[in-house]
């Protein structure tokens, strides 16, 4: 029996491969320019971490996560997402005692048990970053504003950021509690993941896509008017530093998040293109997160963005594959060898070059090169090379031109230059001339 790859974990071929270095690249960039660092973090941990984390409560940990028991006993989880394992690692690692503040991001695969459908999948990426160590409201919207730039850099339009502000543990019990009696007064209407909800974790039922569970939540006391002095003082600020920097934005205060350690300011950023699983980047505030997990009072926040839901987004006429610069159509003998030393010494100076295997006619080859899309084919005779020279043919404007082999290397430098241009903003994406 054939073996296939299992259901919701997705190979990503090379000609998608472009989009995804595009948007990697993309981030790095911006990331660190907003001083940012990279941090690489296990893809497996122990399971506490993130029911602890996370929340016991929450979709992702009672029905989303690969949990499995290794060799030794131990119950180990491949992780769901990212935040709770930079925060273990800071901790881990005592960086507070570098500095108090640490601005990381973290680009790799996150793993969940959902029902695979578009834009939803087991195995997913994120692009996530994180702020550790400061609660001052200037932060949340740093993260928010670089969040926001880093989705224009890559060329996503119709983007709508929404915020809401959760409150903290002091102030959240009561609005819980308010929430729960009204609810309970329609808990005929709600669905039986909710009904449970009701008890465990009733903000849950917010992010039920369930129509008769949105109905009876519709018109449910909201989060704003129960959090306290403090809470709406952050959240204020939050808000005046976003429109500081230009910003426009929502107030969604049916937005919770699905993850149980948000405090305060809550954000996402949805497309009006995506359809139904339109969210394409959510995060917040954690101030509870590192005591959760057994560590320090740090405050926190930050967000991840989902890399399949961003890269469907990307515009569809812009060309991420990379073309070979150059084909080598060696016809016989003598020529094969040249050909051969040829595009090692191109390959050495980084032009993408590509020649025939199988000793095929001329007419093959030209129909493999067209088929590869390269930019350039240097045709090898016998006869030209004897006099020192091959023929180049440009596979947009179908000319040709003789040139000396002595000549080869910097003549294809000076042309291919414009396509080894630095892809930096969709913008500057070479174009064939
Ligand atoms: P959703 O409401 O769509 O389930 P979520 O609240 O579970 O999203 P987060 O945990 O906040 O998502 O993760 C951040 C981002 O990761 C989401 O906005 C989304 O783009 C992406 N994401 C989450 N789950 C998946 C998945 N199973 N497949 C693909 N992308 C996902
Ligand atoms: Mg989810």
């Amino acid at each position: 029996m054939e073996i296939k790859a299992i259901r919701g974990f997705n190979d990503i071929l090379p000609d998608e491969i472009g989009k995804w270095q595009f948007v990697e690249k993309t981030a790095r960039e911006v990331f660190e320019g907003f001083g940012f660092s990279e941090i690489r973090i296990p893809i497996i941990e122990r399971t506490e971490l993130f029911s602890r984390g996370i929340g016991e409560a929450t979709d992702i940990v009672e029905k989303e996560m690969y949990t499995f028991t290794d060799k030794s006993g131990n119950s180990l989880t491949l992780r769901p997402e990212a935040t709770a394992s930079m925060a273990r690692a800071y901790l881990e690692h005592q960086l507070h005692t570098f500095d108090p503040v640490a601005k990381l991001y973290c680009i790799g695969p996150m793993f969940r048990y959902e029902r695979p459908q578009k834009g939803r999948y087991r195995q997913f990426y994120q692009i996530d970053a994180e702020v550790f160590g400061v609660d001052n409201p200037m932060v949340d919207a740093e993260v928010i504003v670089m969040l926001i730039h880093f989705l224009e850099r890559v060329g996503l339009e119709k983007l709508e950021l929404q915020i809401n502000s959760l409150g903290c543990r002091k102030c959240r019990p009561r609005y819980r509690e308010e929430l729960k009696s009204f609810l309970t007064k329609k808990s005929f209407q709600l669905c039986e993941d909710c009904q449970r909800r009701l008890e465990t974790n009733p903000l849950r039922i917010f992010d039920c896509k369930v129509e008769t569970c949105q109905k009876a939540i519709a018109d449910a006391p909201k989060v704003l008017d129960f959090i306290d002095d403090e809470c709406q003082n952050h959240f204020g600020k939050v808000k005046e530093y976003l429109e500081a920097a230009g910003l426009t934005y929502i107030l969604n205060p049916r937005m919770v998040r699905g993850l149980d350690y948000y405090t305060r300011t809550a954000f996402e950023v949805v497309s009006y293109q995506l359809g139904s699983q339109n969210a394409v980047t959510g995060g917040g505030r954690y101030d509870d997160l590192f005591k959760d997990i057994g560590g320090l009072d740090v405050p926190g926040i930050g967000f991840a963005i989902g890399m399949e839901r961003l890269i469907s987004l990307l515009p569809k006429d812009k060309e991420f594959v990379q073309y070979p610069h150059l084909f080598i159509a060696a016809l016989g003998g003598e020529t094969n060898r040249e050909a051969y030393r040829l595009v090692n010494q191109l390959h050495l100076e980084g032009i993408r070059a590509e020649l025939d295997y199988e000793g095929k006619s001329l007419k093959s080859q030209m129909r493999r090169a067209d088929k590869l899309k390269a930019r350039y084919v240097l045709i090898l005779g016998e006869e030209e090379l004897k006099k020192g020279r091959a023929v180049l043919r440009n596979m947009k404007t179908k000319s040709q031109e003789e040139i000396p082999m002595k000549d080869l290397l910097d003549t294809l430098k000076a042309k291919l230059q414009q396509f080894s241009v630095k892809i930096n903003r969709m913008g500057d994406l070479a174009s064939e001339g």
